[in-house]
């Protein structure tokens, strides 16, 4: 509980101590007129009304001066102080008793689901550890050039992501894949920002400014997710902003009308009383708080439930759109298959393999597709980027540039023909990179693929959560496609295919699907960011990696573990039927009570009670939506 929190406790309990108190006090037995004893009450009743409501007065008074009348607390200041007025003192205090408990009570679940995201949050860095002439200085990790060495001692949290050049460790990423298992990282393996330096001492040589690293682009995304409105949200603040007049004046009917048909048409007594106190009961009831703060502390919750399981959501608009997930589009390289290519035979090579891998290494060096760091890797080299220039990815194809003089191209057959070069077909099923060196045919190397631990279980759990299709779209050949297909049991596929033919493709399917159906385009962001932003949801695999896809994406899944799809679309699910619920359950809660009020059935207490209560019910239920349901 914060100070303000605090505060607002102890007022609660003076003043709930104080009404308690005066309930022994005799005034009936005070040896005065009835008239001076009403007054005495007053005074006394009017101590803790104002320790308890003060703040409620006040802010009803700005809001009328502002012109923006009608809102909770014009309602609970017109209800109290009418009750008051009317001799009605215990309730009234009561009544600003009750909204001001339901009131700490939502600002306390608030917070502490605000405390749960920033818990995740735990991964803004303070400082870098920056070396300098062989002692390290500690500085804003914000002036760190790239291409400086960082050191991360043991405890700290990496402030910048970057290549380790000495030292091993292992590293906590809890924070950024909800993955429990530490990952052990010695030099030359890349590290992001935001994970805990568990054990060791490391050296870091930054690749990327702050503002650009894991960390500060992940906490942008989340701060930004909340002002993104799902339709729910704006159904209520439209509500609210229809509602709250609409009862207002529908009080002042009560209070008026009914006395005034009484008098003028029925010839009796008036009863102003009776009917501005059933009007007053009306206006407590009719406090819409519990929609008003439940459903987006529902969407927060799920961002946030979501955000533990290293799932980050980028607006609460999306949980709507993907609970409705009914298609599912896949890439394959980095999305289904870990994107880490193995070489596992090259033929038909006019040099010594050796020198064939060279080639491909250097003409790569400039690409970030999976196909190209797996090139690098097998090379296994320092490469003189010195060597290379004219670089040029055509993508979907491969790469052409100029090394040491010569043109080298890599790709598969596609660019082959473009450049015109006479190519040997190869009968595996595998990818392929043929090789070309001043326009002769150097042979091909054969690389494949491993399809990601969870793939299969992936396209089974979205099978259960009800997708009607999986659709996998690549543009690696045929026979590469098929066996991945087959493997994974994905039910249609599409090869070969150009970054602007997965868009296509993706039209397509948008076009067939039916108007409540969603189709949801999971990719790594290499050659597939625009269908990623141009499907109805992206999904993006590799936070740990392409950054045009954390743009483009809606939702980013922090570990490109595919078996997160299922997790989020579940989450989604579950988020929106606690909306659901929440909508159903106060309105109708509402209507009842309006009714029973305007019939003189229900009272003020009751009136409160209904209200808080079904505040705190709608909250508690909105809490529901941090903890995530097990696949
Ligand atoms: P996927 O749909 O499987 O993610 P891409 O669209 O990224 O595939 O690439 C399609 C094909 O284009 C690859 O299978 C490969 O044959 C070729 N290709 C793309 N980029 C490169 C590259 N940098 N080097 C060699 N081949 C490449
Ligand atoms: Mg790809």
């Amino acid at each position: 509980m914060n100070k303000k929190q605090k505060k607002v406790l102890i007022r609660i309990i003076v003043s709930l101590a104080l009404m308690i108190s005066l309930q022994f006090v005799p005034f009936d037995l005070l040896p005065l007129e009835q008239s001076y004893i009403n007054i005495i009450q007053l005074i006394c009743y009017m101590v803790p009304y104002l320790i308890i409501g003060y703040d409620i007065l006040k802010k009803a008074v700005k809001g009328i001066k502002n012109k923006q009348i009608f809102d909770e607390n014009f309602l609970m200041a017109v209800a109290t102080v009418g009750a008051i007025l009317l001799g009605e003192y215990e309730e009234g205090v009561a009544v600003m008793l009750f909204y001001q408990i339901g009131e700490l009570f939502q600002s306390y679940a608030v917070g502490k689901s605000r405390r749960n995201i920033s818990e995740l949050m735990d991964i803004r860095p303070d400082y870098a550890n920056i070396e300098r002439e062989g002692k390290t200085e500690r500085v804003d990790p914000d002036i760190v050039e790239i291409g400086s060495v960082i050191v991360v001692k043991p405890g700290e949290k990496v402030p910048i992501d970057g290549v380790v050049i000495e030292g091993n460790s292992t590293l906590n990423t809890s924070a950024l894949t909800g993955e429990s298992i530490p990952r052990e990282v010695s030099a030359e393996d890349e590290v992001i920002s935001g994970c805990i330096n568990l054990d060791g001492v490391i050296k870091i040589r930054t690749t990327k400014e702050f503002g650009e690293s894991t960390a500060s682009k992940i906490l942008e995304l989340v701060e930004n997710a909340s002002s993104r409105k799902s339709k729910s949200e704006n159904f209520i603040s439209k509500f609210a902003r229809v509602y709250t007049p609409a009862v207002c004046y529908g009080a002042l009917a009560l209070a008026i009308l009914p006395p005034l048909v009484r008098m003028l048409a029925m010839g009796l007594e008036p009863a102003w009383g009776i009917w501005v106190y059933r009007a007053l009961t009306f206006l407590v009831i009719s406090c819409p708080c519990a929609l008003v703060i439940s459903i987006p502390l529902s969407f927060f919750a799920g961002i946030g439930g979501a955000g533990k399981q290293g799932i980050l959501i980028k607006g609460s608009n999306y949980l709507e759109t993907l609970a409705d997930t009914k298609y599912v589009v896949f890439d394959k390289t980095g999305t289904m298959t870990l994107g880490v290519f193995e070489v596992s035979g090259i033929h038909h090579s006019a040099l010594e393999n050796e020198e064939l891998i060279e080639y491909a290494a250097l003409v790569e060096s400039y690409s970030t597709h999976p196909i190209s760091k797996s090139l690098q890797k097998a090379y296994g080299k320092e490469i003189d980027q010195s060597r290379i220039s004219q670089v040029e990815e055509i993508s979907g194809e491969g790469v052409t540039a100029l090394v040491d003089g010569k043109k080298v191209a890599a790709g598969n057959h596609r660019l082959m023909k473009r450049l015109g070069i006479a190519y040997q077909e190869c009968h595996s099923a595998a990818t392929i990179v043929h090789m070309a060196v001043d326009g002769m045919y150097m042979g091909h190397i054969v690389i494949s693929d491993v399809i990601k631990p969870h793939a299969k279980e992936a396209i089974a759990a979205l099978k259960k959560t009800g997708v009607h299709k999986n659709i996998m779209l690549t543009g690696d050949s045929d026979k590469v496609a098929r066996q991945v297909a087959a493997d994974l049991e994905i039910d249609e596929v599409r090869s070969e295919l150009l970054p602007g033919d997965k868009v296509a493709a993706v039209e397509e399917l948008l076009s067939q699907k039916g108007a409540k159906e969603t189709l949801a385009f999971v990719g790594d962001g290499i050659n597939d960011a625009p269908v990623l932003a141009r499907a109805d949801i992206g999904i993006a695999m590799g936070a740990l990696g392409s950054d045009a896809a954390i743009e483009a994406a809606d939702i980013v899944l922090m570990d490109d573990d595919p078996l997160k799809i299922a997790k989020a679309i579940k989450i989604a699910r579950k988020c929106i039927r606690i909306v659901y619920e929440n909508i159903y359950f106060a309105i109708g809660i509402k209507v009842i009570c309006l009714v029973l009020g305007a019939l003189g059935i229900a009272n003020m207490w009751l009136a409160i009670f209904a209200d808080v209560g079904v505040m705190v019910l709608a909250v508690i239920n909105a809490i529901r939506a941090l903890f995530v349901a097990k696949l």
